[in-house]
């Protein structure tokens, strides 16, 4: 934020009335940083409610509100190597869109850097996921995103997961939080080359649990994608397709710090502003600082 609360921020006044494209602690230019931060405002595969494309100006408005400083990380955000490219220029084309990602993320991998992209709708993901052939994935959804294709289309947000799986392979992927699954993608052979880890098994096992079972088949490097909607509605109503009995967010947080550290891409989608009432946009915004914060920090979780 930059102010320590003794004078009024006018900028942060003044945000309310604008686009704002720039997350507050991304002051690096793009060739000294080492975070890329982008928004991608494309919703138009959305099934239920529109409007995630209003997603990555939430999220860096939520965001002008967190603090630059964080006891937990003891990290100075705004000194780790931010910066923020904007939103990209999308079209209604859920193909083009994800084909501009796969670029967009190509440049900034060759360039040695790590891309946080602001959704948005989970298709997207199919476009960044393109540049990790060698690594692994954990992802956050309350859905399997298992389908081939959804109402016609390849790179639908129903398919996020499937599309993943051919590019990274078998047993690479890790789902936390499943709870919405079809009987199609359930039956499909494919479905056992992704590890769901349930909800419910979630809840009854504790995430520390959980994680410990699968921790020893992670890939050393890997990619982190959170759909909003793997969060319980009660912590992050604001999503397309809410699903009852998720995540905690401490869980996700739990998560983020056990493997920031072995993450070299990062996205966090599906946030629908218009069903918000203003915790699914903070916590999105606090997700991105546990994320660059876990793997700055020099303390352990
Ligand atoms: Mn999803
Ligand atoms: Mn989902």
């Amino acid at each position: 934020m930059g102010s320590n609360g003794s004078q009024k921020d006018h900028g942060i006044e003044l945000s309310a009335y604008a686009s704002h494209r720039k997350l507050a602690d991304a002051v690096y230019d793009y060739e000294d940083s080492k975070y890329v931060v982008f928004g991608v405002p494309f919703d138009y595969t959305s099934s239920f409610r529109r409007g995630s494309s209003r997603g990555p100006l939430e999220v860096r408005r939520a965001y002008d509100n967190l603090e630059s400083f964080d006891v937990a990380y003891e990290i100075d955000f705004t000194k780790v190597g931010m910066c923020d490219i904007g939103d990209l220029y999308v079209t209604e084309s859920p193909d083009e869109t994800v084909d501009t990602v796969e670029n967009v993320v190509s440049i900034i991998r060759k360039d040695g850097k790590i891309p946080i992209m602001i959704g948005g709708e989970h298709s997207i993901t199919g476009g960044s996921i393109r540049n990790y052939h060698d690594y692994g994935m954990i992802i956050i959804d309350a859905h399997s995103d298992f389908r081939n294709d959804y109402m016609g289309n390849r790179n639908n947000h129903a398919c996020a997961t499937r599309r993943s799986l051919e590019v990274l392979g078998h047993g690479k992927i890790f789902s936390f939080g499943t709870r919405s699954t079809s009987i199609e993608e359930y039956q499909d052979p494919e479905y056992k080359n992704v590890t769901f880890l349930r909800s419910e098994d979630i809840h009854r096992y504790g995430i520390e649990s959980t994680y410990s079972s699968i921790e020893q088949k992670l890939h050393d490097r890997l990619y982190f994608s959170i759909d909003m909607d793997g969060i319980d509605p009660a912590f992050a109503p604001g999503v397309g397709t809410p699903e009852p009995y998720g995540l905690k967010d401490t869980d996700v947080r739990f998560l983020i710090r056990k493997t920031a550290k072995n993450t070299y891409g990062f996205d966090i989608l599906e946030f629908t502003p218009d069903f918000d009432n203003g915790n699914t946009a903070m916590l999105a915004a606090k997700l991105i600082q546990d994320f660059v914060g876990s793997r700055e920090t020099k303390k352990k979780f």
